[in-house]
């Protein structure tokens, strides 16, 4: 079956890649002309993909909870109201509404496809006052959405703003630059089959002017959609810590660098992947 429209703006789609999922499909991706948004043919893997071995691929979370926590509270602090309550939407574990009830912000979980182990009690069946979020999070779940838009539109009955993580595809310079092209790229991670929405920053405008909304982007993962006009400076900064991070552990690299990617590749030479 094949997909000849854009799931974001609905525009006639080419095919720009194959590659072979879970090591053994071999699945056509197809690009906007127009958005640049790129989805593969249709999702039959998908299952599979989502099977425990696959999960235990998954040896960044900690990690990236640990980094989104200070970044989220100070963008809240900054443009919301702290005293409000707040959805963390695709929460997995509940491991980021734990840390952010650590830190005095009243989080809730939500997730229809795991079980919550650290939020107990705190999850979206125990909210009963609330008519809407100050602000909803979202990380790790735009690239996995199989209907990006119908996504949007619950995400939307839930709060007037969206502050999400989504890796976006790397531009002509950046490519040039790092002597790469975008067929490349390695948030297609062929061997998990898990991402399926691969967004531009266009994408990102074109989901921005459906549903009326601002849009604010660090320009490579973190992307705020909000009825709010706040600060454009707050997501500049994220930026700049960040290029100012890299620059610092070039220059001087830690003797125990973190053991992330090693593991990796062991866990997925033991399972096999
Ligand atoms: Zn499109």
């Amino acid at each position: 079956l094949l997909k000849n429209t854009c799931k974001i703006c609905n525009t006639e789609v080419d095919k720009f890649v194959s590659k072979k999922i879970l090591n053994k499909y071999q699945v056509d991706f197809f690009r906007c002309s127009n958005c640049k948004f790129i989805q593969p043919e249709k999702e039959y893997w998908l299952e599979e993909a989502y099977s425990s071995a696959i999960a235990s691929l998954d040896i960044g979370l900690v990690y990236r909870n640990l980094v989104w926590r200070p970044i989220v509270k100070k963008i809240i602090k900054k443009e919301f109201n702290s005293k409000k309550s707040f959805l963390d939407y695709g929460g997995g574990y509940g491991l980021f509404v734990r840390l952010m009830r650590d830190e005095g912000l009243d989080f809730y979980r939500q997730d229809i496809y795991c079980e919550n182990k650290f939020a107990q009690f705190f999850d979206i069946e125990d909210v009963k006052s609330v008519e809407k979020f100050e602000l909803l999070t979202a990380f790790e779940v735009f690239e996995h959405l199989v209907n990006p838009i119908e996504e949007l539109e619950k995400m939307f009955r839930y709060s007037d703003s969206i502050l999400f993580s989504t890796e976006l595809q790397p531009d002509e310079f950046k490519l040039r630059t790092l002597k790469r092209t975008l067929e490349d790229w390695h948030y297609f991670t062929p061997e998990t089959g898990q991402h399926i929405a691969l967004y531009s920053l266009e994408s990102l405008h074109v989901v921005a002017k459906k549903f009326n909304k601002n849009l604010y982007s660090d320009g490579n993962y973190l992307h705020l959609l909000t009825s709010k006009k706040i600060n454009p400076m707050t997501f500049m900064v994220i930026k700049w810590k960040r290029y100012l991070n890299k620059a610092i552990s070039m220059i001087y690299p830690s003797s125990n660098g973190s053991l992330i990617p090693k593991d990796y590749e062991f866990i997925k030479a033991k399972t096999n992947l």
